[in-house]
């Protein structure tokens, strides 16, 4: 397949930031990856370019209509100089998933996989050195065809571009405050919630907006029906440790699934710990609280891996969780993943994948 992807390299590299001055997402790399879609012809023309911008009519049915869908994955720089990706299988995966429920044709997996692996190879040089910092890839479909009519549109561009981005937690984990969201939902069933598209975060900004003015982080969104079942944290999945059983909403409804929440479970078990995936209403959290048995909160997602939550909020009642500080679990968690991530420490199998 590798063969099959043309390699153009640019004739102009850009200057590489220090990693001490590494942000999110504001600096990409030289290269990016394209393949086009057209009706009768499928996926074609696999190609790494120069990193530039798209010219587009501005009829393009992704502007009118959101027909798009995203993901987002890391390479780490291990401590023995390896580059690895994290389960970029999953990531692929759901990628096919999503552009599914957006009536988006399915890329080949074994395709989709190798124009990462080509353009973190191609830009290798990109993925920053320091422990915490990482190159964050973001591969995009969008459909590209001009014409205003509503329908699944006939073209498409896959796209991957790629940030080395900085540590998250430069000063170690911090946990964070979070307001319960009462007036707006996120994602209702039968809805986009379960897949990664646009519509979604941009469904979901007036709230985080409102909360970030409040002084809160994020917020933790309830369910669209009764506003009574926990759904998602912000952008990210969520664990609730109550006594000694941790607890997460099942998929197979507005939950995203999670590739880091699948991580954690699979970890979680193996060590022998009580994971659940199953509803929790915001009122089992509150009379967990009260009881003293809210040990940990703790939200999972590739840009952060884990985020601890320090306080919850919910209809002003203010509710400390483990004294604000981060608990075991939350830490252990943490600590273990990134070992993985940085080769430090080696996962179950075919959990990273050195490019
Ligand atoms: C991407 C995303 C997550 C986290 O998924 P990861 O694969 O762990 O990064 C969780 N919730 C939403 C809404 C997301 O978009």
């Amino acid at each position: 397949m590798t063969s099959t992807i043309k390699i153009q390299r640019t004739e102009h590299p850009k200057q590489r930031p220090l990693d001490k001055d590494l942000g999110f997402g504001t600096v990409f790399t030289d290269h990016m990856f394209i393949a086009n879609y057209d009706e009768g012809q499928g996926w074609h023309s696999p190609r790494v370019v120069p990193y530039g911008p798209l010219e587009l009519d501005p009829a393009t049915a992704v502007f009118h209509y959101a027909q798009g869908i995203f993901d987002g994955l890391k390479a780490f720089r291990g401590v023995d100089d390896k580059v690895r990706l994290f389960r970029p299988d999953r990531h692929v995966q759901r990628m096919n998933e999503s552009a599914a429920r957006l009536c988006i044709p399915p890329l080949d997996p074994e395709l989709a996989l190798d124009s990462i692996a080509s353009l973190v190879a191609t830009d290798r040089d990109w993925v920053p050195r320091t422990i915490g910092t990482s190159l964050y890839i973001r591969p995009t479909i969008i459909a590209t065809e001009p014409f205003l009519g509503v329908r699944a549109a006939k073209s498409y561009i896959y796209f991957v571009i790629m940030s080395p981005v900085g540590a998250y937690y430069p000063k170690g984990m911090a946990p964070v405050d979070i307001r319960v969201e009462e007036q707006f939902v996120r994602a209702a069933i039968g809805g986009l919630g379960g897949v990664k598209t646009g519509a979604n975060y941009a469904a979901s900004l007036m709230a985080s907006e409102l909360a970030k003015h409040e002084g809160f982080t994020q917020v933790l969104w309830l369910d669209g029906v009764h506003r009574k079942y926990i759904d998602e944290v912000g952008t990210m999945n969520i664990m609730v440790k109550i006594g000694d059983e941790i607890v997460t909403p099942p998929l197979g409804g507005t939950i995203l699934p999670g590739v880091t929440r699948d991580s954690a479970l699979t970890l979680m078990r193996r060590w022998g710990l009580r994971a659940s995936e199953r509803q929790l209403s915001i009122d089992e959290v509150i009379d967990a609280h009260r009881a003293g048995e809210l040990a940990e909160v703790w939200g999972t997602g590739t840009a952060a891996v884990i985020s601890p939550v320090g306080e919850l909020t919910y209809k002003g009642h203010r509710m400390p969780i483990n004294g604000g500080g981060i608990g075991p679990v939350t830490q252990r968690l943490y600590d273990s993943i990134v070992a993985i991530q940085y080769g430090k420490a080696p996962g179950p199998d075919g959990w990273t994948l050195a490019v």
